[in-house]
């Protein structure tokens, strides 16, 4: 079977290049072209013995995936939707700012966990993607971008948070070589600090993180108290709010920065009053004693119709906003981006997700296999 080497990390593709009979270091090798390059030919490979590249073609590929769309937004964010078979697809969108290149990168297509106010919750959960298929993403995107924008080969990408379409930690046997992929210094060299998982709140996985890979973690709070929570993110029925605080500061010890990100996602009359504003501090702040070392951000919410939620007014997020930052609390408001191409990443998933929209489109649309993106100049990058 041909093994696509977008599922490697580079150990992987060490023991797939010893099991061709090749030396582990041509792995390195392979893997800078891959990913620093963006090679998707092994003929591009220049400085591989031509033998290697021969066995290389006979059994691996470097294998992508269809871009069914592309939109880019008046304020530089790009929106792709990639193909994923079977009538699924995800998304990755890119958000640009002053001092960074953020991409939100998708973990599953559709999600089992189903919150309230997500819209790919909504749809329900079709299958997880393969590490190969979550590093696509990134792979397409920055060599895409370099291209596009005309950097000269400069890296364009320099944050990735998986906050795009699924729950990450519920798809784990992939999603810890897509990191490990992401954060090694032959393959894109982030660092831990410029790397969010974000979990609705996987109990046990957010303490294996810790462990496996601690990248900065964000956690989809959204409620209080387990009363509200149970509603709106179901796991909390299985997770509650006190055992995943706890397991926050578990991961604290080995997380790259010193706080969690909470997320909270402001819905209209449901969790923004301000006394859940006084709960959500009290609990932050003295949770078993001591609290969480965090940092609140509330994000705007997307509306879709099945929801039947209202995104909460203005004045009501700042209020809620200065009671966090009153009791000391560092709060940001989630700018909203790409409202006019419906990036709805700020949301977590967004409307843009809702399967029965992508089946029409992969029927209407032609597709867009865009071709590979052909490697940099042989300088490794
Ligand atoms: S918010 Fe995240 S975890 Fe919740 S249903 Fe949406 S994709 Fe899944």
């Amino acid at each position: 079977m041909t093994a696509n080497l977008l599922d490697f990390d580079l150990e992987g593709l060490a023991t797939f290049c010893a099991e061709l009979g090749e030396k582990k270091f041509r792995a390195t090798q392979l893997f800078r072209w891959i990913h620093q390059k963006g090679a998707s030919d092994f003929g591009q490979m220049t400085d591989l013995a031509k033998s290697l590249r021969e066995k290389l073609e006979g059994n691996a590929c470097i294998q992508g995936l269809p871009v069914l769309s592309q939109h880019e937004s008046s304020d530089g964010t790009i929106k792709w939707l990639f193909d994923v078979g079977d009538g699924n697809a995800v998304e990755s969108v890119f958000i640009p700012e002053d001092d960074r290149g953020t991409l939100c990168v998708s973990s599953q297509a559709g999600c089992a966990v189903g919150c309230r106010f997500c819209s790919t919750g909504h749809q329900g959960f079709s299958r997880n993607l393969s590490s190969g298929e979550i590093v696509a993403q990134l792979w397409f995107a920055e060599h895409f971008l370099r291209k596009h924008l005309n950097t000269g080969g400069e890296r364009v990408i320099s944050n990735v948070v998986m906050m795009g379409m699924g729950e990450p930690l519920q798809n784990y046997q992939a999603l810890i070589p897509a990191l490990r992929i992401m954060l090694d210094d032959h393959g894109y060299g982030l660092s831990r600090r410029r790397v969010t998982v974000s979990t609705s709140g996987v109990v046990p996985m957010i303490d294996r993180l810790g462990e496996d890979a601690p990248v900065a973690l964000a956690v989809s709070l959204h409620a209080p108290n387990d009363e509200l929570r149970d509603k709106l993110v179901p796991l909390n029925r299985k997770y509650p709010v006190g055992d995943l605080l706890d397991a926050c500061n578990r991961y604290l010890e080995h997380a790259p920065r010193d706080f969690i990100t909470f997320e909270y996602c402001m819905l209209d009359g449901v969790n923004d009053l301000p006394e859940h504003a006084r709960d959500l501090a009290h609990l932050v702040q003295h949770h078993a004693g001591r609290g969480v070392s965090c940092k609140l951000n509330l994000i705007p919410f997307n509306p879709f119709p099945a929801s039947g939620l209202v995104r909460s007014p203005q004045h009501r997020v700042q209020a809620f906003a200065k009671i966090l930052s009153d009791a000391g609390i560092v709060t940001t408001v989630r700018k909203t981006r790409g409202d006019d191409i419906d990036a709805a990443c700020g949301q977590l998933a967004g409307d843009v997700k809702d399967r029965t929209r992508v089946d029409r489109r992969i029927a209407q649309q032609r597709m867009i296999v865009l071709k590979p993106v052909p490697a940099e100049s042989t300088k490794e990058g």
